[in-house]
């Protein structure tokens, strides 16, 4: 009992108080989102927010309430109630109310459907033909339209409701309305596509319309809306209930033409870009390429000039070499020449020691011979003169022979000279240049020979009908690695100290090679120091595709010359070798006349018929001997005729074949030859 009581009190405390309010302020209670009734009948919305705050910041006494918009005006005009909220301000005020600050702004727009437009102008109103509106009924915007296009027709609507809708009829151009509330039912009504035009007309201020009598009423509205304006309250609400019907939806299709252009525009710099980085991209690489080649051309010309530079020096190096050598090797046997033939001269020796002197100078001779036929054989090969004279050649015989010459120097030596008789294999003839076979092997015997002290030299060979080859061993000093590569080279010998103890100009395994390679051969070397070489030599059968030279048909005459005794001419202009030959000749010779021209020979020949040989020297004034034998030969085609000549290639012995000679005979002549020479005639 006690506790209903209680209730009962608070229950009429409440009423009275509510009763008693100090100011009753209402709104419409259709007007979202500014005021309205929610689904559960409560009055909310941005106006209702504000009044809130204001109320709260104050703590005045208030109270809130909503109805139909024309009666809360009848309420306010027959001061039933003290004030309208949500209320749009006249153009001119008017003196009977108090009117508080603007507490937001609304503007009319129109809407139209991005579905049927992609985009909406003022223009495109003014230039349709007859456009039909939806909008309220409303005599100042019906005029603002017609003013825009009198053709304008209206569909007038009485609910925000059916204005949205109307959206959705083809027929509408485009709807007329309040902004935010238009895009409030929008939002309500999912109608996504409700497009706001950016033209914003008809722009009110919204506010509170307070009666006369409260005054004081206004100053907290006006205060309060500046306060929570100030401390943010105001932008919470606003943010809440306003912002996101207020912003303009974005549409799409009406940027699209712009996102199309910007895109293409994108598109085409992306494209440009990548042009220009890939032109960038190929000039770089272009021109790191030719930086590339630039540096290895540089770097080859670089390598060259230091190839160069080493060459130089090399060659610097091998000239002076060449020169000590050189001097070496023409001095020493001329030493032993001047030496001994003064010796000779000035004292009385026994005759066996004549006889060794002699032979020291034969042999001084000798050495100087061979040293300038190096250099001769050199320099034709290094200028490319020297072709090989490919005839028929007996290998084995030349072998034999070889081995024979030399025996007699390695046993002087202590050396042993082991000739290995090869296998053979060989069925057709051989062919290759007997000249130069023979000088590459008598260089490596003689090599081996020199540079062996105790042991042997070996020569083993195989013979087939693609190739002969052969193996000269020897027991000797060996030559170093570093050595085995450039010792082939001209003028380069393993040990260039004066003191080395070995003749020689360091030419002849230049020589070799040269010739090797000439007759498409090979030539290999293994050798270690102190144990000793061995040299590889292989010369192909050279018997097909090179023509075949032809040997001279020798003649046969002199037949009837009895008791070996010549009548002879010698065709000679140095007075010394004249004697020589006179000299030699005495023995087979009945009787010697002398031409120092070519002219006189010629003469001498026309006038002396019983001449039987000519001894010719190819160098000769007025005529040489190879034009004085091709004049010989054209009256007389039997006298036989020897060349002579200080020049040993073998091309001047083929020249003197071909003018006519019979044969041929190098200087310096060796009286041995010359009548072995002279005796074959006599026998033939
Ligand atoms: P030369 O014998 O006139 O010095 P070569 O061209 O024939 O010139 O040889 C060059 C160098 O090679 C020689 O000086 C020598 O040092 C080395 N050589 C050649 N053959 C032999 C060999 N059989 N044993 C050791 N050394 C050799």
């Amino acid at each position: 009992m006690f506790h209903k009581i209680i209730s009962l009190a608070l229950v009429i405390t409440f009423s009275i108080c509510k009763l008693n309010a100090q100011y009753t302020i209402q709104f419409s209670d259709n007007y979202p989102p500014y005021n309205y009734l929610n689904e559960n009948k409560e009055l909310v919305g941005f106006n209702v927010d504000l009044l809130n705050a204001i109320i709260d910041l104050y703590k005045t006494d208030i109270q809130i309430s909503s109805g139909n918009w024309k009666k809360i005006n009848n309420a306010l005009a027959s001061d039933k109630i003290d004030a309208i909220g949500g209320f749009h301000f006249p153009g001119s005020l008017d003196s009977e109310y108090i009117y508080t600050r603007s507490a937001i702004n609304t503007s009319h727009c129109f809407l139209f459907n991005s579905n049927y437009l992609t985009k909406f102008s003022l223009e495109y109103l003014r230039t349709s033909k007859k456009p039909l509106i939806a909008m309220w009924k409303n005599d100042v915007l019906i005029h603002y339209i017609t003013s825009i296009n009198p053709s304008a027709q209206f569909l007038f609507v009485t609910s925000y409701e059916d204005l949205v809708n109307a959206i959705d009829r083809e027929d509408v151009t485009c709807v007329f309305g309040q902004r935010t509330g238009a895009m409030y039912y929008a939002k309500q009504l999912n109608k996504d596509y409700v497009i706001p035009f950016d033209h914003r007309i008809l722009e009110r201020s919204m506010g509170f319309k307070v009666s006369k009598n409260v005054p004081e009423l206004a100053s907290i509205l006006n205060n309060g809306l500046e306060v929570i304006l100030a401390n943010g309250t105001y932008q919470q609400i606003y943010d809440e209930w306003i912002a996101k019907y207020d912003k303009s939806p974005t549409n799409w299709k009406e940027h699209i033409e712009t996102i199309l252009i910007i895109s293409l525009i994108v598109i085409t710099l992306f494209i440009l870009l990548l042009i220009a980085n890939w032109i960038l991209q190929t000039k770089v690489r272009n021109k790191t390429k030719d930086l590339r080649a630039q540096l290895e051309l540089n770097s080859e010309i670089m390598t060259e000039l230091e190839q160069e530079k080493n060459k130089a020096q090399e060659s610097d190096r091998m000239k002076s070499a060449f020169l000590a050598n050189m001097s070496h090797e023409i001095r020493t046997p001329m030493n032993g020449i001047l030496g001994f033939t003064n010796l000779l001269k000035t004292v009385d020796y026994s005759s066996e020691k004549q006889a060794q002197f002699i032979d020291i100078i034969q042999k001084s001779g000798h050495r100087m011979l061979d040293t300038i036929n190096n250099i001769i054989d050199v320099s034709k090969l290094e200028s490319g003169l020297e072709k090989p004279s490919i005839k028929e050649v007996n290998i084995q015989k030349n072998i034999t022979e070889l081995c024979e010459f030399f025996m007699h120097e390695a046993s002087e030596k202590g050396l042993h000279l082991i000739f290995k008789e090869g296998s053979s294999t060989l069925s057709k003839p051989f062919y290759t240049d007997e000249y130069k076979l023979n000088s590459i092997l008598t260089n490596l015997i003689k090599n081996g020979l020199k540079f062996t002290h105790e042991g042997y030299v070996e020569l083993k060979y195989h013979l087939s009908n693609e190739a002969v080859e052969f193996w000269i061993k020897d027991t000797g000093i060996g030559i170093p690695l570093d050595k085995q590569k450039t010792i082939f080279d001209d003028f380069v010998q393993a040990d260039y100290s004066h003191s080395s103890g070995y003749e020689g100009s360091g030419l002849g395994l230049s020589i070799s090679k040269g010739y090797v390679e000439l007759l498409n051969g090979a030539l290999k070397l293994e050798s270690e120091t102190g144990k000793g070489s061995i040299f590889y030599v292989r010369i192909p059968n050279l018997n097909n595709g090179i023509e075949l030279q032809k040997t001279p048909q020798k003649k046969e005459f002199i037949k009837s010359t009895p008791f070996y005794k010549l009548n002879m001419l010698i065709a000679e202009d140095d007075n010394m070798s004249f004697l020589y030959l006179k000299t030699s000749l005495e023995g087979v010779a009945k009787n010697i006349i002398r031409a120092t021209n070519g002219k006189e020979v010629v003469e001498l020949v026309k006038n002396n018929t019983d001449i039987d040989v000519i001894l010719m020297d190819v160098k000769m004034p007025l005529l040489n001997g190879y034009e004085a034998t091709k004049a010989i030969r054209k009256f007389n085609k039997t006298v036989y005729i020897i060349a002579q000549t200080a020049y040993a290639q073998e091309n001047f012995k083929q020249e003197a074949i071909a003018v006519g000679c019979d044969s041929y005979i190098s200087k310096p002549i060796d009286q041995d030859q010359l009548l072995k020479l002279l005796a074959k005639i006599i026998i033939n």
